[in-house]
């Protein structure tokens, strides 16, 4: 690349020093950046991965009646006659004719709606049918019954606001006849990746070149999220265009991430730009490792990430500091899953200054740090199921002592 083409670049700015912010600061501003919600009903074949607006109570009773649980008869539970005429036979879905009285039974199904006078049900595998008439054979201990409301009562509140709706919520709701829920409209995220060196996958590769990984990475994890990823589109190092695409892609997302362009190269533009596109910087490096350059900022309700092209750094700090901003914006307060394990080898690193995610490999209550060659390392990330975040002071741990990790 010919250093005579970026002319554009704003120096003053490159060569000033960026403010250094610890983690909790950064959760803290990224914590109360306001965010806007829009409320619609969707249908439930498009709920999934969506919250829960509001707190939903039941139109309904469950079960919606008193139904047999079995295939069987239904009589009444002190008639100990020899056997029982059988007055009819109820499937689920028809409404029994009959009422049961003593020496009589109705054969019915499960699901099927008990008839008057029955108050138990024994089940085909302890009787014997013939001639219209069915015998007790063994016996039967249960009752085989599901009474109306055992489940849920009318009016219980059966699922509460901000939940995430996943098959056993879509399913509950559909049980209970409701068609629609009201849910946050999802952010559209859009995704701009910025690198000269870079080339999609698919494509052969030229000397000094390297795959695109990020705008793929991203995309993931912002669908795992229920979020809507919008590919904006890969583009070489270059203030001026990187400002141009920043600015057409804001008119069309609620959230931007530019992958790349973050740090001190001569050839790292996407701060500048997003100054240049209007964009007010929050902070501009955090002191984490990975991901330290990381940039964020908003104009008016967009919100706007800067990160580190390393695409491990690029996971990482996705995953702790925009995946949380992005759950908040679908209505969700997502809590990361925590919990304590054994670190089973030495941790030790040469010098405290920055807090450190060390991927982790956990099994039964036991972390083995996962070997990691640093942020471009993507092959040690897929041997991790979580993250150790290791304090800035902190240089080392000893093995045997229990740890917190994050599961990714
Ligand atoms: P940068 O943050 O742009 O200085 O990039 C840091 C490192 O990450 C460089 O080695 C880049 O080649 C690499 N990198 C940047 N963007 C990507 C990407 N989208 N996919 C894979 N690697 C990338
Ligand atoms: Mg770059």
């Amino acid at each position: 690349m010919n250093p005579k083409k970026h002319k554009t670049h704003d120096e003053t700015d490159k060569n000033r020093e960026r403010p250094l912010i610890s983690i909790q600061a950064a959760e803290k501003i990224l914590n109360e950046f306001p965010c806007e919600l829009t409320i619609e009903n969707v249908t439930l074949l498009a709920a999934q991965n969506r919250i829960l607006a509001q707190d939903m109570t039941s139109p309904l009773a469950i079960p919606e009646f008193d139904k047999s649980a079995m295939d069987g008869y239904a009589y009444i539970s002190d008639d100990a006659s020899p056997a029982y005429k059988i007055i009819e036979t109820i499937a689920a879905g028809t409404p029994p004719r009959l009422k049961v009285t003593p020496g009589h039974c109705a054969k019915i199904m499960t699901g099927a709606m008990l008839p008057a006078g029955a108050d138990r049900v024994v089940k085909r595998e302890c009787t014997h049918e013939e001639n219209g008439s069915m015998k007790i054979i063994a016996e039967d201990k249960n009752r085989n019954i599901r009474q109306k409301g055992e489940d849920i009562r009318v009016g219980q509140l059966v699922l509460a606001k901000g939940t995430r709706l996943q098959a056993a919520q879509i399913a509950l709701l559909a049980q209970l006849g409701l068609a629609n829920v009201p849910t946050a409209r999802p952010p559209r995220v859009g995704i701009i990746t910025t690198g000269s060196e870079l080339v999609e996958p698919g494509n052969p590769l030229g000397p000094g070149q390297i795959y695109n990984s990020n705008t793929y990475s991203l995309a993931a994890q912002i669908n795992a999220c229920g979020a809507k990823p919008m590919t904006m589109g890969r583009i070489a190092d270059d203030l001026e265009p990187t400002t141009a695409l920043i600015t057409a892609c804001l008119c069309q997302c609620e959230v931007l991430i530019i992958s790349g362009g973050v740090s001190a190269g001569d050839f790292d533009f996407v701060p500048t730009a997003m100054k240049k596109a209007g964009v007010t910087l929050h902070f501009e490096k955090i002191a984490v490792q990975p991901g330290m350059p990381t940039v964020f900022g908003g104009k008016g309700s967009k919100i706007i990430f800067g990160l580190p092209g390393n695409p491990v750094s690029t996971f990482v700090i996705f995953e702790v500091f925009i995946k949380p901003l992005i759950m908040r914006l679908m209505g969700h307060n997502f809590q990361p899953l925590i919990m304590p394990a054994t670190l089973k080898s030495d941790y030790r690193r040469s010098q405290a200054g920055r807090s450190v995610f060390v991927p982790l490999s956990v099994q039964n209550g036991q972390a083995t740090i996962v070997a990691y060659h640093g942020s471009a390392h993507l092959h040690a990330l897929n041997q991790a199921d979580a993250l150790l975040l290791v304090p800035a002071e902190q240089i080392s741990i000893p093995a045997g002592s229990t740890v917190h990790v994050r599961f990714i």
